[in-house]
C-alpha cells in the first residue's frame, strides 16, 4: 500500500490540531449551545403559555372548549403526541392523542424534555395540571447527527481547513525542499549511473544523492537530502596523509575542479571502500558558486586487482630471478647484478672481487646416497655461503654444484680472504648438516679474481676466477686458487682472522 506523503501527514496533523482547539473552546466557553436544552426550555415556555390560556377557559368552566383546543393542538403540532388536563382530584378534564398509553408520569411536578407538566392554579389553589407529551429527543437516528449544526459546523471546518492547509503546505514545502530544484528527469538520469553522484548546495548540504550513493550507505537517497557531506566517515587512503580540507570544500572555495581525489568511506557493512572523487563547482553567470557536483568512482575492486597483480608480478619476478633449489640468485640474475656492479666499479673506480666455487667430488654424493641427498648437499652449501658472505655481497648458483660470489669493493687480498673464510666455513659446518653423508666430508674448492687484475668485462672476470678454481682442483681441492698477473695459481697461503662465520674481513 502506498504510504501517505509527508504533505498529507502534515495536513492531517494541522486539521486535528484545529479540531482539538475548537472542541476545547466549546468545553471552556460553550461555543455552540446544546440544542436539547434549548428545545426543552422552549417546550416548557410553550406549555406554560398554553396552561395560562386553558386556566382561563377552566375558570369559565368551558371544558368543551379546552377539549377542542387540545384536539386541534395535537392534530396540527407534529411535535406534540398527546395532551391532557388532569384535575387536582385525579379526574381527566380533557384528553387528546393516545395520552394514557404514552404518558409516563415524572416524579412530582417535574418535567422531562418530552414529558412537560404545568400546574394550573385557581385563586391560589391548585386546580389541575396540563400534561403535554412531546416527541422524544433521545432517540435520534445516526443520520440525524448530520443535521446537528455543531456537527455540520465541525464538518465544514475539517473539510475547508484540510483543503486550505494542503494547498498552503504544498506550496511552502516546495520552497523548503531543496531537492525540488532538481527536475525529475535529472534525478532519473543520475540514478542510472553506476558511480555515486551527489549534488551539494553552497553550504555543502546534499540536494540530491543518486541511487548508487544510497546503496553504498544502505540508505534511501531521499533521507540523505539536507545532510552535510562531511557528516560521513571519510578517511584518506592508506598511503596518503590524513585528510585536511575536503576536496569539495577546496573546489567550492577555489572555484576549481578537484579531479581524481583518492578518498575512502565505509559502506553499510563497515567495509572501507576506495573512491576516486571528482568535484565540480557549479557557477552562475556572476561566477559565484551555486553548488557542487561530486561524483565518486568505486575503485576498491580495481585497487584490489592491481595489488594482487603487483604481488603476483613481484612473485613472478622473484621466481624468474631465484634458483628454485637454493633460493639464491640464478645465473641470469647473477649476470644482471654483475653488469650493474661492474658499471659502479668502473664509474666509481672501485674494485670488484669474484669467487667461483665448486663442491669437491660432488658426483660421489649423488652416486653413493642418491640425487636427493645431492640436492640437500647443494642446499646446505648454499645456506652456509649465504650466511658467511657480507650483506652487500651477491651469491648466485652458477650451475650444478658451482656457486659464484661477487664482492663489491674487494681487491685481490680481500677476495682471497673471503674465499678462504668460506672454504673453512664449508669444511667446519657442511658435513654436520647433512646426516646421511656421515663418514664423508663435504669440501669445496674456490677460485678468485678481481677487476683490478685486468679483466675487461664480467665474463672475462668469471673466466679468470674459473681458471683459478681449476688450479685449486688441480692443486688438490679444498683450497683457494687465485688469478694473478702471471695467470692462475693455487697453494698460495692465505691468512684469515680467527672469527669465521659472518665475520667482516
Ligand atoms: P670435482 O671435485 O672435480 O668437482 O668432481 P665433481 O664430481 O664434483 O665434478 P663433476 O662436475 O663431474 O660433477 C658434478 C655433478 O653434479 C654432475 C651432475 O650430475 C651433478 N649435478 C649437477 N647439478 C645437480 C643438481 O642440481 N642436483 C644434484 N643432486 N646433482 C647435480
Ligand atoms: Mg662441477
Ligand atoms: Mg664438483
Amino acid at each position: 500500500m502506498k504510504r501517505p506523503t509527508p504533505l498529507l501527514w502534515i495536513s492531517f496533523g494541522l486539521v486535528s490540531l484545529t479540531l482539538s482547539i475548537l472542541l476545547m473552546s466549546d468545553l471552556a466557553v460553550n461555543l455552540i449551545p446544546d440544542q436539547a436544552v434549548e428545545i426543552f426550555e422552549y417546550r416548557q415556555k410553550y406549555s406554560e403559555a398554553l396552561a395560562v390560556q386553558y386556566s382561563l377557559l377552566a375558570e369559565n368552566g368551558d371544558s368543551r372548549a379546552i377539549q377542542e383546543a387540545f384536539d386541534l393542538l395535537v392534530e396540527r403540532n407534529a411535535d406534540i403526541l398527546s395532551a391532557a388536563v388532569v384535575l387536582a382530584n385525579g379526574q381527566t378534564l380533557a384528553l387528546a392523542g393516545r395520552h394514557q398509553e404514552t404518558w409516563n408520569q415524572p416524579t412530582g411536578d417535574s418535567s422531562t424534555p418530552d414529558h412537560i407538566q404545568v400546574p394550573i392554579y385557581n385563586q391560589a389553589k391548585r386546580w389541575g395540571t396540563v400534561q403535554l407529551r412531546f416527541q422524544s429527543l433521545g432517540e435520534k437516528e445516526w443520520l440525524d447527527w448530520l443535521k446537528d449544526p455543531w456537527v455540520q459546523f465541525l464538518g465544514m471546518v475539517v473539510g475547508s481547513a484540510f483543503m486550505g492547509y494542503f494547498l498552503y503546505m504544498k506550496r511552502t514545502l516546495r520552497q523548503l525542499d531543496p531537492s525540488s530544484v532538481v527536475p525529475l528527469r535529472v534525478k532519473a538520469a543520475f540514478d542510472v549511473l553506476v558511480e555515486s553522484v551527489v549534488l551539494l548546495d553552497n553550504a555543502e548540504r546534499i540536494v540530491l544523492a543518486n541511487r548508487a550513493f544510497g546503496e553504498v550507505l544502505g540508505k534511501d537517497p531521499l533521507t540523505l537530502v539536507g545532510k552535510r557531506l562531511d557528516e560521513f566517515c571519510w578517511t584518506s587512503v592508506p598511503s596518503a596523509p590524513p585528510l585536511g580540507k575536503f576536496p569539495w570544500t577546496t573546489a567550492r572555495e577555489d572555484k576549481c575542479l578537484e579531479l581524481d581525489f583518492p578518498i575512502m568511506l565505509p559502506d553499510v557493512s563497515g567495509k572501507l571502500l576506495k573512491f576516486r572523487m571528482n568535484c565540480t563547482p557549479i557557477l552562475n553567470d556572476g561566477e559565484n558558486v551555486q553548488g557542487l557536483l561530486v561524483s565518486m568512482d568505486d575503485v576498491t575492486k580495481l585497487d584490489e586487482t592491481i595489488r594482487a597483480l603487483e604481488s603476483s608480478k613481484a612473485e613472478l619476478e622473484s621466481l624468474a630471478m631465484r634458483d628454485p633449489l637454493t633460493g639464491c640468485f640464478n645465473r641470469r640474475a647473477l649476470f644482471e647484478a654483475f653488469e650493474d656492479l661492474a658499471q659502479v666499479s668502473t664509474s666509481e673506480g672501485t674494485d670488484l672481487g669474484c669467487i667461483m666455487s665448486d663442491i669437491d667430488h660432488f658426483k660421489s654424493f649423488n652416486d653413493r646416497f642418491g640425487h636427493a641427498v645431492g640436492d640437500q648437499v647443494i642446499q646446505v652449501v648454499s645456506k652456509i655461503l649465504s650466511t658467511t658472505i657480507r650483506p652487500t655481497d651477491i651469491l648466485g648458483r652458477y650451475g650444478g654444484e658451482e656457486f659464484c660470489i661477487l664482492l663489491p669493493g674487494q681487491g685481490p687480498e680481500g677476495t682471497a680472504r673471503a674465499a678462504e673464510r668460506l672454504r673453512e666455513a664449508i669444511e667446519v659446518q657442511a658435513s654436520q648438516a647433512v646426516r646421511t653423508t656421515e663418514g664423508t666430508k663435504i669440501l669445496m674448492s674456490f677460485g678468485v679474481s678481481c677487476f683490478s687484475l685486468g679483466a675487461a668485462d664480467p665474463l672475462e672476470l668469471v673466466d679468470q676466477a674459473d681458471k683459478a678454481l681449476y688450479a685449486a682442483k688441480e692443486g688438490g681441492r679444498n683450497q683457494v686458487g687465485q688469478w694473478t698477473t702471471d695467470g692462475p695459481q693455487a697453494g698460495i697461503p692465505i691468512e684469515i682472522e680467527v672469527e669465521l662465520v659472518g665475520a667482516e674481513s
